[in-house]
């Protein structure tokens, strides 16, 4: 076989853009009209459905070697995907902490992805983007102006990248430069037994091990005690361990707890500890004054992790860490400049912010825009009126748990989380537990809601976490009575037929 291309016939060039585009903007269109037509009649849905066994096979296709087209793929998403969500856009979704989205996040989102920039750095409107939004959220968050930040997959790695800054700064040896062996010490990071296990993970590939989050009792109201946790830290120091910092959580996942972050601001001056909030969903509260209480103390800390897809209801996924120290945050994550990278006096290489200095990504979705948007868009009041209005659901679920006699509130209510069970009656033989697990699944699958379970002083609740601006009142009256309805069946008397 003799190569038959003579150089003066081109072939033809390949690309990815249509021949036709009209018909791309027709399906697009088609698509997006769709989509918000799912969202607006979204309450009309069970708010989760099981898969059947035939959905889950639609997932063992051969690779396709041969495209079906826009539409083709289209169609898939329709058939195999779209009737199986989680169910966290529906007004009855309160499980784990997921926000519901937005509708202007669908046009943000259709947005960034035609946009399609790489956002670490560089001379265009991304970087300064989401300096603008660092700009507003330092403002919310009451950090100074002169703190860095850095916008992130979310909670978890927010903790992360905070949590390496702390980790460096106090372990002694500046750890990213010199690396764990050169330590003498093992490492202690503090904080509840409520922590979220994000910060687990952290640890872990942080290089300290488990052994090095040491897990405080909590009191009666879950928030961490701070006098075990002094003397933990002395105990700690007097064994040769090293610690070198403090994790406050506002709104712990399980029941919403704050820490007392005042308290544990000053035992980190004494003790020369950095101060670290998780303020995943609970940081939000400071978007509405009349809930600034709650996160007392925030501002004291040395960084605060929070998302933005929980409560404040952007679609996913975004969340921000802020460090009060740039110059600690930068040294954490930035190392010498590549030459590849190297900043020039003009064009697209001319650019004073680069957020791979902040965090482990240097590729990077342009999230900043979802953020700009919604704040323009809604303005940051309704935001927090929003989270108000959640608060207050919360607190109303909790009281008529209270009222109910054969429901039994599991939890002070804090914030926007409610745990509560069943109570199963006197003389039944029924595991409480076992009943509680099964009215969950069944309300599950029955469409009626979506709440979670989890685990309070050993006891397995039902757990309403709502960072929902799609629910109303009347959502949780349905609840309630679910869950008396289902409670009744599997304790009451057998049927009599
Ligand atoms: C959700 C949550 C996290 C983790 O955030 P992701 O966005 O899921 O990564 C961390 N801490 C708390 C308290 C949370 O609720």
């Amino acid at each position: 076989m003799t190569d038959s291309h003579s150089r003066d016939v081109e072939p033809i060039e390949l690309t990815l853009d249509p021949t036709d585009w009209d018909e791309v903007k027709a399906t697009g269109h088609k698509v997006l009209e769709e989509m918000f037509d799912w969202l607006r009649t979204v309450r009309e849905r069970p708010a989760w459905q099981p898969m059947p066994p035939e959905a889950l096979a639609a997932f063992h296709q051969p690779l396709p070697r041969q495209g079906e087209g826009l539409t083709g793929a289209v169609d898939d998403f329709r058939s195999q995907v779209l009737p199986y969500p989680v169910g966290n856009v529906h007004p009855r979704f309160w499980a784990w902490v997921q926000g519901t989205g937005t509708p202007g996040g669908v046009i943000a989102d259709m947005i960034t992805a035609a946009f399609n920039v790489n956002s670490w750095g560089g001379q265009h409107a991304a970087p300064y983007v989401e300096a603008q939004v660092l700009r507003w959220l330092k403002e919310l968050m009451g950090f100074p102006e002169t703190a860095s930040g850095v916008l992130v997959s979310g909670g978890s790695i927010a903790n992360l990248v905070a949590l390496q800054v702390a980790r460096d700064h106090n372990a002694g040896v500046w750890a990213s430069d010199a690396g764990l062996h050169a330590l003498p010490q093992q490492l202690v990071f503090y904080a509840s037994q409520e922590v979220h296990n994000s910060v687990d993970r952290a640890a872990r590939t942080l290089g300290l091990g488990q052994a090095g989050l040491r897990k405080i009792a909590v009191d009666e109201r879950f928030q961490v005690d701070c006098n075990t946790l002094r003397q933990t830290i002395s105990q700690d120091r007097r064994a040769g361990l090293r610690p070198i910092g403090i994790i406050g959580t506002i709104g712990t996942v399980n029941t919403g707890a704050i820490d007392d972050l005042p308290r544990l601001a000053q035992i980190c001056r004494e003790e020369n500890l950095w101060f670290h909030v998780d303020g995943a969903f609970g940081a939000l509260a400071a978007l509405n004054p009349a809930l600034a209480h709650h996160v007392e103390g925030m501002a004291l800390a040395d960084s605060l992790a929070f998302d933005l897809h929980k409560w404040c209801y952007l679609p996913f996924n975004v969340g921000c860490t802020l460090v009060r120290r740039r110059d600690l945050h930068e040294r954490s994550f930035f190392p010498e400049a590549a030459s590849y990278l190297t900043p020039m006096e003009r064009g697209t290489a001319a650019c004073d912010i680069n957020y791979s200095h902040f965090g482990p990504e240097l590729s990077r979705e342009f999230r900043a825009l979802k953020v700009w948007m919604a704040f323009k868009e809604y303005g940051v009041d309704k935001l927090g009126k929003l989270i108000e209005q959640n608060v207050d659901q919360a607190a109303r679920l909790g009281e008529a748990i209270q009222a109910e006699p054969e429901l039994e509130l599991m939890a002070p209510v804090s914030l926007n989380i409610v745990c509560f069970r069943y109570r199963v009656p006197e003389g039944s033989a029924a595991d409480p537990d076992w009943v509680n697990r099964e009215i969950l699944m069944r309300i599950q699958e029955l469409g009626i809601a979506v709440p979670s379970g989890t685990l309070i002083k050993g006891s397995f609740v039902i757990r309403v976490a709502n960072t929902n601006h799609r629910s109303r009142r009347d959502d949780f009256r349905l609840l309630v009575s679910a869950v008396i309805d289902q409670g009744r069946r599997l304790t009451g008397p057998p049927a009599s037929h």
